[in-house]
């Protein structure tokens, strides 16, 4: 069997990964990044696809969207945070912009130029990068992968894993590190779809509404909610405000939807009262409220038969609750809830059963809303892993 040594190894070769080997190469020591798949980053590029949101300015208590897992992950946000992932993209050459709800973006919204850049960069620091080598797990210490080659065999004294959750699973994270953790003791949460489309039984009259956005609504799902809009696709509901109420949903909360989140029941009540003559109840929705198709189609999806008073009706127009026939499958969710548990990780973030080997990223247990918490996080937990591995080397 091929066999090499490192000062340090990362496995996985996503955002977490990257920020790992940037800042044991900058350390000065030699580190491989291997990842099993034919080159790096392909979850990072899928993301820059729909604009790659970086993270978040402005928002006064940004910890708090990682809700459980803040008290773990505050340290290491306090010291790569929004401010920090800003410097560092347009450090990479990328000009950025800022929406009006605080969410960072490259310029140009994809991510490619900026991965170019940052491997191009990571290559002059010396980082060295093994394509299609999928790590399978711990043989005699060494850390053993199967490549197209055959089995390879790396040895370092340090390693940092950063190995993704489990959705897209075709973009390389797939989950099945877990297999080679759970053999050495390492406890984990189960995976469970985050930032996911909601699954909704539609009858047939509302396919022509497939592909339209429903725009200006409110959401909710138990403790969470968003305002936004979401797509109606034949599976059920998609888009950024279902996204942030998929947890509510796992979590076995319904799904409300207010259609008319600007206007109280009484002052929708009462421009509904000020159309004039005997209109169909869409006409007067369209009239009084503005309604289009696709809000309309919903109101006689679910509010059949129609309430006679318009105080009834306005309540109804505040609460619709579609057929919610659960969240959609992990491998088309945008995240994933679970991982690594922290019990499992000293503060370092190395694993208390794997001395050397340290954890970063989406593999970890947390999870948080898209808008830019998640790659942030992952730049920071990356960042720190590294640093601690920078340092056990140099110890
Ligand atoms: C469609 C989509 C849009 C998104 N948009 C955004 C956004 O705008 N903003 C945002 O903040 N987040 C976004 N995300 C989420 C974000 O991309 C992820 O949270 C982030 O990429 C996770 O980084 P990571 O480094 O932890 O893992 P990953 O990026 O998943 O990288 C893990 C790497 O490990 C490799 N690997 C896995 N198992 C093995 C193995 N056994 N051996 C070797 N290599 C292995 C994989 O090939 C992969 O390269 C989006 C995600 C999707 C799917």
């Amino acid at each position: 069997m091929m066999e090499d040594t490192a000062d340090a190894v990362v496995i996985g070769g996503g955002p977490a990964g990257l920020m790992a080997a940037e800042v044991i190469a900058k350390g000065g020591a030699k580190v491989i990044v291997c990842d099993g798949k034919p080159s790096l980053g392909r979850k990072f590029l899928m993301a820059g696809k729909s604009g790659l949101n970086l993270t978040r300015t402005g928002d006064g208590d940004f910890l708090a969207a990682y809700t459980e897992a803040a008290p773990h992950l505050s340290e290491m946000i306090g010291a790569f945070g929004p401010q920090d992932v800003m410097v560092w993209a347009q450090e990479l050459g990328q000009p950025l912009f800022t929406g009006t709800t605080g969410r960072v973006f490259p310029q140009v919204m994809k991510a490619s130029p900026m991965l170019r850049a940052w491997l191009a960069r990571l290559a002059d620091a010396g980082v060295q990068v093994r394509t299609r080598h999928l790590w399978q797990g711990w043989e005699d210490g060494a850390l053993v992968f199967s490549t197209p080659g055959g089995p390879r065999r790396l040895h370092a004294p340090v390693s940092v894993l950063a190995l993704g959750g489990a959705s897209w699973p075709r973009l390389g994270s797939d989950g099945m590190w877990t297999e080679a953790l759970s053999r050495h003791g390492v406890r984990l949460a189960p995976f469970a779809p985050s930032n996911a489309a909601l699954r909704v039984g539609w009858s047939s009259h509302m396919e022509a509404h497939f592909g339209q956005p429903l725009k200006s609504v409110a959401l909710a799902a138990g403790p969470y909610n968003s305002r936004g809009e979401a797509i109606l696709s034949q599976e059920g509901l998609e888009g950024g405000g279902i996204y942030a109420v998929s947890r509510g949903v796992r979590e076995g909360h319904a799904l409300s939807i207010d259609l008319v989140p600007d206007l109280s029941a009484e002052a929708i009540a009462a421009k509904l009262a000020r159309v004039k003559g005997k209109p169909s109840q869409s006409a007067r929705l369209r009239k009084a409220l503005g309604f289009g198709p696709v809000k309309i189609a919903l109101v006689n999806e679910y509010m059949r038969p129609m309430p006679q008073d318009f105080l009834h009706v306005a309540h109804a127009l505040k609460s619709v609750s579609p057929n919610v026939a659960g969240v959609s499958g992990i491998e088309n969710a945008i995240s994933v809830a679970g991982g690594v548990r922290w019990d499992q990780v000293d503060p370092d973030l190395m694993l208390k059963a794997i001395p050397g080997a340290f954890c970063a990223g989406e593999m970890l247990d947390w999870e948080a809303p898209t808008g830019g918490y998640l790659l942030t996080a992952c730049f920071a937990s990356g960042r720190w892993a590294g640093q601690a591995a920078l340092r056990r080397l140099q110890s």
